[in-house]
């Protein structure tokens, strides 16, 4: 049986996963559903965010849906995603930004980088390092090269060569690459591509970035089609796969009924088409775009709907 765990973490995450849970529900009533709690409320009763019991919970899913998680700025505080990211080897995110005049596929490396939780902080000096191993750089290109040619389009390579030696290597591994590959490519420095990219989104097609600069270029992404609440994202590894908003668990809106559960329906279409069913994916992403344009919105888009209301509309298309 298909076993789907459900982690509802932080903050909006409460309100937006069980939505998309509900849509993935009404789609496949077959599959079995669990829920695995890990975050910081978690941390704060119990004093553990996400254990190793919940790391094995987490593997023994076929596919994860996954709302937001708190990381607080504290220096012995270790984020849960990347904990997540690293010990399932989740090693792409993939973040599409799309709409009607654009597809953008953002493929960002997700387990080394400046996320690669080596620190060190003394009285004098704080030090993060960054990796970028030939490994981790060759299987993220490789990746996005393989979705540049299914969908026959441009490559676009995000690093900031000029300044970190890092990225002249991790360029230089993505430009041998994509040449290998027969791909058509382009490098570009990551400050000018995330300009660009909102001034020219139909030029892009897909864009490999390390892994700090495709966070941040996935946000200011998200601009293009309305923000935060409308992207999702896939975080794929050889055996597991874990599906998420690109937003945070937002606590200046949760529990207020104010967040579009959009970035989340949208994350269980995309762990419907991983899963197999690519027309259960579709559907969702077809009754989103029916309620928005019959005029029911949340507030991030002008609209008045609360999360349950827009929610619920599209629960409704699925199940008629
Ligand atoms: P955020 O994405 O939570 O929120 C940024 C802004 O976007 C806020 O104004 C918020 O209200 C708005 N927003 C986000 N999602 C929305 C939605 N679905 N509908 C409407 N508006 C929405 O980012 P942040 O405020 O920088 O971070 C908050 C917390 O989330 C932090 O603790 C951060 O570490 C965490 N975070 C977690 C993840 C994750 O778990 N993968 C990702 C990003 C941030």
């Amino acid at each position: 049986m298909t076993r789907v765990a459900i982690v509802h973490g932080d903050g909006i995450g409460h309100e937006v996963v069980p939505v998309a849970e509900k849509a993935l529900q009404v789609l496949h009533p077959e599959y079995e559903y669990f829920s695995v709690d890990v975050g910081f409320s978690r941390w704060q009763e119990t004093g553990c965010p996400c254990g190793d019991s919940d790391i094995a919970a987490l593997k023994s899913a076929d596919a994860v849906l996954f709302g937001a998680i708190t990381t607080p700025p504290m220096k012995d505080y270790q984020s849960v995603i990347l904990r997540i990211r690293k010990a399932l080897d989740l090693f792409a995110n993939l973040r599409p930004v799309k709409d009607g005049s654009f597809d953008i596929m953002i493929v960002r490396e997700n387990t080394e980088g400046l996320y690669s939780g080596i620190e060190e902080i003394t009285k004098d000096r704080a030090t993060t390092l960054r990796v970028v191993t030939k490994r981790g750089t060759e299987r993220i290109v490789k990746k996005a090269i393989d979705i540049a040619l299914e969908r026959d389009g441009l490559l676009t390579i995000g690093h900031k060569a000029n300044v970190l030696k890092s990225d002249v290597f991790f360029r230089d591994i993505c430009i041998a690459e994509a040449k290998a590959a027969g791909v058509e490519y382009e490098d570009k420095y990551i400050d000018a591509l995330s300009l660009d990219v909102l001034q020219h989104p139909g030029h892009y097609n897909v864009i490999v970035t390390s892994n700090i600069f495709g966070d941040i270029l996935s946000d200011v992404a998200s601009y293009l089609v309305g923000g935060l609440g409308l992207v999702p994202s896939a975080n794929i590894g050889d055996h597991f796969a874990l599906f998420e908003p690109v937003h945070g668990s937002a606590p200046d809106i949760a529990g207020k009924n104010l967040a579009n559960p959009t970035a989340a329906l949208r994350s269980a279409a995309m762990l419907c088409t991983y899963l197999g069913d690519p027309v259960g994916g579709e559907r969702i992403e077809a009754a989103i775009r029916r309620v928005v344009s019959s005029g029911v919105k949340t507030r991030d888009l002008g609209g008045s709907a609360g999360t349950k209301e827009f929610g619920q509309s599209v629960i409704n298309l699925l199940t008629s």
